[in-house]
């Protein structure tokens, strides 16, 4: 059972009593909220609330985002009203939980086609509006996976595969290593329970026989280490995480005796100079592998990372990684919001594809991923709320609308239900009639917004498009076609 207590032991950020008092009051709110409210495991509806609001604290989120956190079903799940939520806490508080229940709607169904996937992952933060939005969904989606085993079977593939499409990615491209990691490996576990049940045993024996090693050289090198004055702010052992080993054995054949970072002992030190000289330490304290020194500090992977990897024959010879990484380095790999997002969309395709109609980037979105550079560089030097105020303008003259079957149509602003048809297929444009948008029927020219699920009614036989759509459309491709229609009848007509 957690209790508002636990919320406070895994605050990453300093417990002034302001801080204190605004997260008491949440939890007292909600809690009253969800009285009498159970889930499926049986416990009280309100432990997933401490828990997402726990997670919120352990990656060093804010007051008010952990206060929406502990807020963030009481719209969609209670009497309560948004209304009274913003009467109680503010507008801040209130938007936040506004932009969770928001994007609660969001939701992946058939989809494989890739491009209809990215769609949906930029939706998602179209819609947020707001990082901390985005983040505090991370951290329910992590406890109801972590909960998950206690759903009927179907909700479990359904949960699972979403969280693998939609959630991994975004915390992979919010750089945030921990979460990711950890939605990752829960996936895989409902997705291919056969292939993970295997791997985890299979590293547990290999962990667990390695694991007396593993604290024989931590001892071993603390007491080195501390001899040579270098203040050691945490030495610990590591397991790989399941998804990442799977990954990696099936590059080699599946053999785990190839895997040599399967145990890893994590040193964390104060400076940059402390890490080399920490390498040097553990250098003369135990031979090293040829060829396996990798030094991500002076060229960091291109998603940021930052560390010095190398591996060891440890006592008894046994094969260990030892990574050795300053505080920052270490936040920006488990909660940072790094910049694996430029890098990642890099690799796959260019910027001026990504944003199809928009030849530049514009202002806001340059201002928007200086700020996400900023707050990864100043994550962990001062106790600040970083993340007060990133809102998302990175869409800004986007928007994205919904199929009935829940497909996810990248727009223009402005667009209308005349676009949208064009944008899924240009038999359907030709053949619209009428549309309903949220089930109401609207215009032609109607003004699409955000979110809004679109239906397009057509006639049975194709039908001639108006020119009278011209005036209205707001993409290039629509015009086209309805222009190209037209000229095909008329020559039609003069033949
Ligand atoms: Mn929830």
């Amino acid at each position: 059972m957690l209790t508002l207590k636990d919320i406070f032991k895994s605050l990453k950020i300093e417990a002034t009593d302001e801080r204190k008092k605004l997260i008491s009051k949440a939890f007292e709110f909600a809690k009253k909220a969800h009285q009498g409210q159970k889930r499926r495991s049986g416990e009280d509806y309100f432990q997933h609330c401490i828990a997402t609001a726990k997670i919120l604290a352990e990656i060093g989120m804010g007051s008010k985002t952990i206060s929406a956190g502990l807020l963030h079903d009481v719209p969609e799940d209670t009497e309560i009203t948004l209304a009274e939520i913003k009467k109680e806490f503010g507008k801040d508080i209130h938007d936040l939980v506004k932009g969770i229940t928001k994007l609660g709607k969001i939701k992946l169904r058939e989809t494989k086609e890739e491009y209809l996937l990215e769609n949906l992952r930029n939706m998602f933060l179209a819609m947020a509006e707001d990082i901390r939005v985005v983040i505090i969904k991370l951290a329910d989606r992590l406890h109801n996976m972590r909960t998950l085993e206690f759903n009927p079977p179907e909700k479990q593939l359904r949960i699972a595969n979403e969280t693998m499409e939609i959630y991994v990615p975004l915390a992979d491209r919010l750089g945030i290593g921990e979460i990711k990691a950890e939605l990752e490996d829960l996936s895989f576990k409902f997705l291919d329970p056969k292939n993970y049940n295997e791997l985890k045993e299979m590293r547990d024996t290999y962990y667990k026989e390695g694991e007396a090693f593993v604290k024989q050289a931590i001892k071993e090198l603390e007491h080195s280490i501390k001899k040579k004055n270098i203040k050691i702010i945490k030495i610990y052992g590591r397991a790989k995480h399941l998804s990442s080993l799977f990954l990696k054995l099936k590059k080699h054949e599946m053999d785990i005796g190839r895997i040599y970072d399967l145990i890893a002992i994590r040193i964390i030190v104060p400076s940059v100079a402390d890490c080399y000289e920490t390498l040097g330490v553990v250098h003369r304290k135990y031979r090293s592998m040829v060829g396996r020194i990798k030094d991500y500090i002076s060229l960091p992977k291109p998603n940021g990372y930052q560390s010095i990897h190398t591996t060891i024959f440890g006592p008894k010879g046994k094969i260990m990684e030892v990574q050795i990484r300053t505080q920052k380095m270490h936040n920006e790999a488990e909660f940072g919001i790094a910049s694996h997002w430029i890098y990642n969309e890099n690799k796959k395709r260019s910027w001026k594809n990504y944003f199809r109609q928009q030849e530049t980037f514009t202002e806001n979105e340059l201002v928007w991923l200086k700020q996400l550079r900023e707050w990864q560089n100043e994550a962990g030097r001062d106790n600040k709320e970083f993340m007060e105020g990133l809102k998302i303008d990175f869409f800004k003259n986007r928007i994205f609308a919904v199929t009935p079957k829940g497909d996810a149509i990248d727009l223009p602003e402005e667009a209308t239900p005349v676009d949208f048809a064009y944008a899924i297929h240009s038999e359907v444009g030709d053949s619209i009639t009428g549309a309903k948008v949220d089930g109401k029927m609207v215009p032609l020219d109607y003004k699409i917004r955000n979110g809004q699920i679109v239906e397009i009614l057509k006639s049975k036989e194709t039908k001639l498009p108006n020119t009278k759509w011209l005036d209205f459309v707001k993409t290039s491709n629509a015009k086209s076609h309805i222009k190209k229609q037209i000229k095909r009848e008329e020559e039609k007509a003069n033949s």
